[in-house]
């Protein structure tokens, strides 16, 4: 169920919907859009009582969400989400294109440092790295912890990037939401539903990776889990799903972008280096998904790809990076964006790096 009000509601008469809503035992979500303001409903299990609702000053009109999902759906908030960051211009969903890079795992303080640098130069506005990282082997690289979330914070203060991070269980959450800009929950945890509902309660942006046979309804639902409670900052990422293809990883979706913007107001990202699982095929597809119209990219960079404790087949050497940027400047004025630019390191993030 659906609370739009009218164009002209006040704010003390939409306090007083989520007031009602909430004394009938439900929760009320406030989406203000830019014409009006819309309050999604949960918590009911069956229809909620209309008229005591209709009734009330401001209210334009109480409608039936026709989809399983609500708070992610273009039904309840015409317009698309926008993910603003504390003390920086950089965003998620806007004209720009997001660009996140770095490189699978923090291995080494110089690896990191030596990759933020470039990727930062290239003009990559978000810095990626797993200090915990799901691996199939229980006995390959895991990551640092907590160490390498003090390593991130370090290249945040260095180079202004923002930080992008994946929690894998409930203890790394917390560290996670602690030290980084940005939640990465991963394929392999998008129907970890205790772990998304906890992701929905921390006040960090997620972002929410595509399981690898996970269908729309399902990664929707998945995003629905981190909204409905309370936390409506999630970006999706399509990393690329299972299939019968073994010239690749995975089988990167690209029709799953505007099947997502048809559907959902959420930004939606694109992951061609997992999605393709090979480092030649990982430019051509960032190109293919610009276009698509997606709202930005995350892509696996190293310094030293040989040498990399995870998914080095896939990661880009910098200077490759620098040639993905300039094909992707070029694409994304046709789709009406913009690329970030090349940027100069500041001072003291050189002297950080020695
Ligand atoms: C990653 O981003 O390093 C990662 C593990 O991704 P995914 O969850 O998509 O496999
Ligand atoms: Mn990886």
């Amino acid at each position: 169920m659906l609370v739009v009000m009218q164009a002209h509601a006040t704010d003390e008469q939409v306090r007083a919907v989520c007031q009602k809503i909430e004394g009938l035992g439900y929760r009320a979500h406030p989406m203000p859009g830019a014409q009006r303001t819309a309050i999604g409903i949960t918590g009911n299990r069956g229809e909620v009582e209309q008229s005591s609702l209709s009734e009330m000053p401001g209210v334009g009109d109480v409608i039936a969400v026709s989809k399983p999902y609500k708070l992610v759906s273009s039904e309840v908030k015409e317009d698309k989400t926008i993910i603003r960051f504390p003390n920086s211009t950089a965003s998620i969903g806007g004209s720009e294109l997001a660009i996140i890079a770095g490189p699978c795992g923090v291995e080494t303080r110089e690896q990191v440092f030596a990759t933020a640098e470039r990727v930062f130069r290239a003009g990559a506005r978000f810095f990626r790295g797993g200090a915990y990282k799901p691996r199939t082997s229980p006995y390959s690289f895991q990551g640092l912890g907590e160490e390498g979330l003090k390593i991130m914070a370090e290249v945040r203060d260095a180079f202004g990037l923002l930080i992008v991070t994946e929690a894998v269980d409930h203890e790394s959450l917390e560290k996670v939401s602690e030290y980084a800009d940005m939640v990465q929950i991963g394929a392999r945890n998008m129907q970890n539903f205790s772990l998304l509902k906890l992701a929905g309660r921390q006040r960090k942006p997620v972002l929410l990776k595509r399981g690898m046979s996970a269908t729309l309804d399902e990664f929707l639902m998945a995003a629905e889990y981190v909204m409905s409670e309370g936390n409506y900052n999630v970006a999706l990422c399509e990393r690329g799903v299972r299939t019968f293809a073994d010239h690749t990883r995975n089988t990167l979706d690209l029709s799953v972008v505007p099947a997502v913007q048809r559907l959902s107001h959420l930004p939606i990202l694109v992951d061609p280096s997992h999605g393709t699982g090979k480092r030649n095929k990982v430019t051509p597809l960032s190109r293919a998904a610009v276009a698509v119209g997606c709202d930005g990219l995350i892509v696996e960079v190293h310094c030293n790809p040989e040498q990399a404790l995870s998914d080095g087949m896939q990661s880009l050497y910098p200077d490759q990076f620098d040639e993905l940027m300039n094909q992707v400047r070029q694409i994304a004025p046709i789709v009406g964006r913009t690329a970030p630019e090349t940027q100069t390191v500041p001072h003291p993030a050189t002297v950080a790096a020695r």
